[in-house]
């Protein structure tokens, strides 16, 4: 059987940086792979559908649900987020490694589903320095920002779900934290046993 790839999920509060880490992953690593959720928020400033996000209507969410076209959603902040699967799976059986930026719901569907999925969460290094980030960001109105800022707390209590966590004191060596545990990853016994088995084949 082919190698699989790896399913990895980066979780966080809001404004810890999972999508500037993400970006710095990617473009370091050509042959990672983004997966683009579906979500029925509305397109900040400079984001485009396809690339940031699918954007879609409330109707045409329940429709992915109902065909069972998600791989794992969940309600955030006010609006529907879900990981299309199809994709991933061809990308996956593929042996191509697969990086989500997903909540923390959506991480524990993923654990059940996909155990050998690696689960990262990223964190600020204080809750003053999430604050300044969010207001730096300028995206969101000050009432979304109070919930973002609100539900930081509880959200870092969820960080026993994962398997590593990584603080965001400075963008590159947060990546090439994550970009390490992907490489260790890799090379773990269990992932290599078709490369094992091939050389006890050879060498008889
Ligand atoms: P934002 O609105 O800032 O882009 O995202 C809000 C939250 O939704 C973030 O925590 C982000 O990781 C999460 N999110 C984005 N896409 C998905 C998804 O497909 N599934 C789930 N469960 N959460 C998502």
């Amino acid at each position: 059987m082919a190698k699989q790839g790896i399913l990895i999920v980066l979780s966080g509060p809001s404004g810890a940086g999972k999508g500037t880490i993400c970006q710095e992953l990617l473009r370091s690593d050509p042959e990672l792979n983004y997966s683009i959720s579906a979500t029925t928020r509305a397109p900040r400033v400079g984001e485009q559908n396809g690339v940031n996000y699918w954007f879609v209507s409330h109707a045409e969410f329940q429709q992915m649900i109902e065909k069972d076209e998600l791989l794992e959603w969940a309600e955030v902040y006010g609006n529907f987020y879900g990981t299309p699967y199809q994709h991933i799976a061809e990308l996956l059986n593929n042996g191509k490694d697969v990086v989500l930026e997903i909540d923390t719901q959506g991480a524990t569907q993923i654990k059940k589903k996909f155990p050998q999925g690696v689960c990262i969460y990223i964190v600020p290094p204080s809750l003053d320095e999430l604050a300044k980030r969010i207001h730096k960001r300028g995206t969101d109105s000050l009432e979304n920002i109070k919930t973002r800022l609100g539900s930081a707390n509880d959200e870092l209590t969820h960080v026993h779900n994962y398997h590593y966590v990584v603080v965001n004191d400075e963008v590159q060596r947060a990546a090439k934290k994550v970009a390490a545990i992907i490489i260790a990853e890799k090379c773990q016994v269990n992932r290599n046993m078709n490369i094992i088995e091939n050389i006890l084949i050879e060498s008889k």
